[in-house]
C-alpha cells in the first residue's frame, strides 16, 4: 500500500504540534522546537484563522498522521467505530490503539509506530501463536502478541530485551520480557490514553461528508 515517505517532521510543522513520529529522537532533537513554521514558501506568514471545517480537518489529519494511517484505512476504522456501541470518537481511538503496529510500539518492541509497522510487515510477530504480518490487524482484549521464536535470536531483539525493563507499559497491556510477549488486558479507556486529541471533531468532520 502507498505510504507517505517524505520527511516526517514536515507533518508536525504542518499541524503545529509535536506528533512524536521519530520515537526517542523527538525528546532530544525536535525540529519543531527549532522551527515552528508551516512548511512551504509562505509557511512563515501568520497562521490564518481556521473555519469550523478547517479545524475539524486539521484534527483528523493530526490523529491520522500520529498513527501513520492512510485516508482510506482511517475511514474504514471510522466506519467500524460508528458500528460499535458507545461514543464514536472514543471507539475510533480504541480501534487505532488496538492496531498491531501500535501495540508493538506501546509494548516497547519499537521506538516509533513507523518502526513497529516495518517490524510487523517483516514477519517478526505472531498473535495468539499465529504469524501475523499485517500492521492494520486490530487485536482484541485477551490477545497475546509475541516476537516469533526465530526472530528472538536477532541482535535487534536481543538488545530490545535488555532495554525493555526501563520502558513503561500502559496499564491496559502487560509485558512478559522473558518471553518477549505482551497481552492486551482490556480496551483502553479515554483517560488511559492521555492523548491531546479532540476526537469529537473527527466525528463532526465525517458526519457532514
Ligand atoms: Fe515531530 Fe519528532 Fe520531528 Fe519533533 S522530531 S518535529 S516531534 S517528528
Amino acid at each position: 500500500m502507498a505510504r507517505y515517505t517524505g520527511p516526517v517532521c514536515k507533518l508536525c510543522r504542518r499541524e503545529g504540534v509535536k506528533l512524536f513520529l521519530k520515537g526517542e529522537k523527538c525528546l532530544t532533537n525536535c525540529t519543531l522546537e527549532r522551527r515552528n513554521t508551516r512548511p512551504g514558501q509562505h509557511g512563515g506568514s501568520r497562521q490564518r484563522k481556521l473555519s469550523g471545517y478547517g479545524a475539524q480537518l486539521r484534527e483528523k489529519q493530526k490523529i491520522r498522521r500520529t498513527y501513520g494511517v492512510l485516508e482510506r484505512q482511517f475511514r474504514r476504522h471510522y466506519n467500524e467505530a460508528l458500528r460499535r456501541p458507545g461514543r464514536t470518537g472514543e471507539n475510533l481511538l480504541q480501534i487505532l490503539e488496538m492496531r498491531l503496529d501500535n501495540l508493538v510500539y506501546r509494548l516497547g518492541f519499537a521506538d516509533s509506530r513507523a518502526q513497529a509497522r516495518q517490524l510487523v510487515s517483516h514477519g517478526h510477530f505472531e498473535v495468539n501463536g499465529r504469524k501475523t504480518d499485517i500492521p492494520s490487524f486490530v487485536a482484541k482484549p485477551g490477545d497475546v502478541i509475541t516476537v516469533r521464536e526465530r526472530s528472538k535470536s536477532l541482535e535487534y531483539f536481543k538488545t530490545r530485551a535488555l532495554q525493555l525493563s526501563q520502558k513503561a507499559v500502559p496499564g491496559w497491556l502487560s509485558l512478559d520480557i522473558a518471553n518477549m510477549s505482551g497481552r492486551v488486558l482490556s480496551l483502553p479507556s479515554r483517560t488511559d490514553l492521555e492523548l491531546p486529541f479532540e476526537e469529537q471533531m473527527v466525528v463532526e468532520y465525517y458526519q457532514v461528508r
